[in-house]
């Protein structure tokens, strides 16, 4: 056998944003790429600097220091920094499959930008677990290799090949007993903060770390990964290795390397390596700290939930509306494709995606910043899906009469909608109006008519009067106008990805317009119906439904359960003194909102008494009871077999945890969830002898937007 390489690779590993803000961080990593680049116009610096898998370092470098640009350019054109193949380094369950495609293409775009190939490395070092399509997505863009850490607790050996859910094979390195920090642990003891620095013993624990790797690698070529939270290069234990590495060796070969090298030399051995794991990567932390120290931190997953939804709501802004609807425009109409707002748009949403920003777990003052880029986002998105409506809408063949409004209606979905729908009609203000009885409340007078002409009944849900509007002009002063705002549920059939224009003309002044609303799908004071659904509302506010195919019946959906969380944003903390709160024995008002043949409304309102905090001092629950108030708007409409369900909490207790619950009463082990571009199946219970586990195992798991179970029945 000949020499083993040692490929030392010297990184960081940089959240943008944490523990500190983006700005604190950013004066850091200021001085750590000033003392990168020292290094590499002294020579002092050997080799290359891989800057953490995400092409957003230097960008963020170079927006102090633009006049450094060319200096940048040439050491990564000479591939003595690297870049890529990431944007950032995102989380793999929250954001969308999407976003995971959109990150790596705009990683890979800045990297080229600097005139280089970006780095083929997948490095996902700190990622609180891994999808089953990653190994698809990384062979998507010509990544062969990747580097993981979390979520999969195995240690004898370096090395897996894990199987992804297309069957997808991606051989990875699994970062050894203190993941991407092992070397900055164990060789440069970073985790003392005033050890004094010994050469001697560097040295010494420089060769007690190689031997180690050595044993634990089961290929030829071992990676000495240099790289920590936040840690600069560290010029004294550079030096001992680099001195080391000139020293005469039967056994290595020491070079300060990269990883895509390293992948080089790993592939080709591939079939050497003995473990095999297949799909999503999620296993909590096995062995004690001591042997290994990874946490899958399962906690995040609703953290700071408003950012999982205003994440959710850009996401689809940009992948269903904005995008979709531009390229119609584009292709329809030959407008101008919108790329650079695309571009702007989706570069503020991926700021957004590093694993310590779109998991919550950072300080309050790095969520606020995410509040303005989520900002940026939709504004730009719903600009740009306005805009390729109104021409799309313009463009419609026939005039529009004096007395008409024109409605176009589009469908961003794959497929045909046919079922009632809600829109607010703008009602010019000086249209009649007619009133019940002998007035009290003027009404707009209007009829609405389908694309070939025929009448729309409709339902009237709600208005609002002279409500003012601003027209703007290119070339002219901002108009103002006023409307009367109505709402209507009426039924609609638009096409898949397409769209149908409704007229609205004008009534006659003092005449009723009118149409049936008796009957309702109301079927008592808390109860409606359709042809599919039986749905009725407890008096603790939770719903009984039945499915009028079947008859099977499914009770207590919609209750709340309240907990105490004594966690923080990366764990739910579970209280030993907890005491469980739960809606079914609460109370509810219920109201009926709307009750008519398009859509039938019931507001219920759920007060729970749940305590005000968590008392740390005698580690329980306090006695003192809030109210804690949860409005949810519950609809039917006719045709669908679905119930829909608007929630909104009005929360004025601490430190506990809310949960919705819908018991299924399927009989099965498992369950499926929606998980970027899969579906899984996992098993329900917990692993049998989670007990084992130094991190806890818990039963809240990722879904991109749905959970489903069955059991034949
Ligand atoms: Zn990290």
């Amino acid at each position: 056998m000949g020499k083993r390489r040692l490929h030392y690779v010297l990184s960081t590993h940089w959240d943008r944003e944490w523990y500190q803000t983006f700005q604190d961080y950013r004066f850091r990593l200021v001085k750590l790429l000033d003392g990168v680049l020292a290094g590499l116009e002294e020579g002092t610096l050997k080799g290359p600097f891989t800057t953490d898998g995400q092409a957003i370092i230097l960008e963020d470098y170079l927006e102090v220091y633009p006049e450094r640009r060319a200096q940048v350019e040439r050491y990564v054109r000479e591939g003595k920094l690297i870049v890529g193949p990431w944007y950032v380094l995102p989380d793999e369950f929250i954001v969308s499959g999407e976003s995971l495609v959109r990150n790596l293409e705009w990683g890979r775009k800045v990297a080229r930008e600097f005139g280089a190939e970006p780095s083929n490395a997948g490095f996902v070092c700190d990622i609180f677990g891994h999808n089953s399509q990653m190994p698809q997505i990384f062979a998507g863009f010509g990544i062969k290799a990747g580097f993981i850490w979390r979520g999969l607790n195995t240690i004898q050996t370096r090395h897996i090949r894990w199987r992804g859910a297309d069957g997808t094979e991606l051989p990875c390195y699994r970062f050894g007993h203190g993941g991407y920090c092992s070397y900055a642990f164990a060789v440069r003891h970073a985790l003392e903060q005033t050890r004094p620095f010994d050469p001697e013993q560097t040295l010494k624990d420089l060769e007690a770390f190689i031997r180690f790797e050595a044993e634990h690698t089961e290929i030829d070529p071992i990676l000495l990964f240099d790289g920590g939270d936040h840690q600069e290069w560290d010029r004294r234990a550079y030096e001992v290795l680099i001195a080391r590495s000139e020293q005469p060796d039967d056994a290595y070969e020491i070079v300060h390397s990269s990883l895509d090298a390293y992948i080089a030399e790993m592939l080709p051995q591939a079939e050497r390596i003995s473990t095999v794991l297949e799909g999503e990567l999620r296993e909590p932390g096995l062995e004690c700290a001591d042997i290994d120290q990874q946490w899958l931190i399962p906690g995040v997953l609703s953290s700071r939930v408003w950012i999982k939804q205003a994440n959710a709501e850009c996401q689809s802004l940009l992948c269903q509306w904005a995008e979709p609807l531009s390229a119609f425009a584009y292709a329809a109409l030959g407008r101008g494709y919108p790329q650079g707002y695309l571009n702007v748009a989706w570069r503020w949403l991926l700021q957004n995606h590093p694993h310590d920003s779109i998991c919550g777990c950072s300080i309050d003052a790095v969520h606020e910043d995410m509040k303005y880029r989520f900002n940026q986002c939709r504004g730009i998105a719903n600009r740009l899906t306005m805009d390729a409506m109104q021409k799309i809408a313009a463009s419609v063949r026939g005039e529009v009469a004096e007395d008409e409004l024109r409605v176009t209606v589009f469908n961003p979905l794959p497929h045909a909608v046919e079922e009632t729908a809600e829109l607010t009609l703008q009602i010019p203000k000086d249209w009649p109006t007619f009133n019940e009885f002998f007035g009290y409340e003027p009404k707009p007078a209007f009829r609405v008519y389908d694309a070939e002409g025929q009448e729309l009944p409709y339902q009237r849900l709600g208005q609002a009067m002279g409500r003012t509007k601003l027209r703007v002009y290119y070339d002219r002063f901002a108009h103002g106008y006023q409307t009367n705002d109505v709402r209507v549920s009426l039924p609609l059939r638009v096409p898949a990805m397409g769209y149908t224009t409704l007229t609205v003309r004008k009534g006659e002044p003092g005449k009723p317009t009118r149409h049936p609303e008796v009957p309702g799908l109301a079927t008592s004071e808390r109860s409606m119906a359709n042809e599919y659904l039986d749905v009725r509302i407890e008096p603790n506010g939770t719903l009984t439904l039945t499915d009028k195919r079947t008859g099977q019946s499914y009770g207590d959906l919609l209750t709340y359960e309240d907990v105490a969380d004594i966690g923080d944003g990366w764990y739910h903390g579970i209280a030993t003194n907890d005491q469980a709160f739960v809606s079914t024995a609460s109370r509810a008002e219920v109201a009926l909102v709307h009750n008519g043949p398009m859509l039938t409304t019931f507001r219920v309102r759920t007060t729970m008494g749940v305590p005000a905090e968590f008392r740390f001092d005698s580690q329980t629950r306090s006695e003192r009871l809030v109210d804690l108030v949860i409005d949810s708007l519950i609809s039917l409409r006719p045709g669908a077999d679905r119930l829909e369900v608007q929630t909104k909490v009005y929360n004025e207790a601490d430190d506990h945890r809310l949960r919705v619950l819908f018991p299924s009463g399927a009989r099965t082990q498992v369950y499926l969830a929606d998980s970027p571009f899969d579906v899984v199946e996992r098993p329900i219970a917990l692993r049998v002898d989670n007990h084992l586990y130094r991190e806890l195992e818990v039963e809240t798991k990722p879904q991109q937007s749905w959970t489903a179970v069955f059991d034949g029945q």
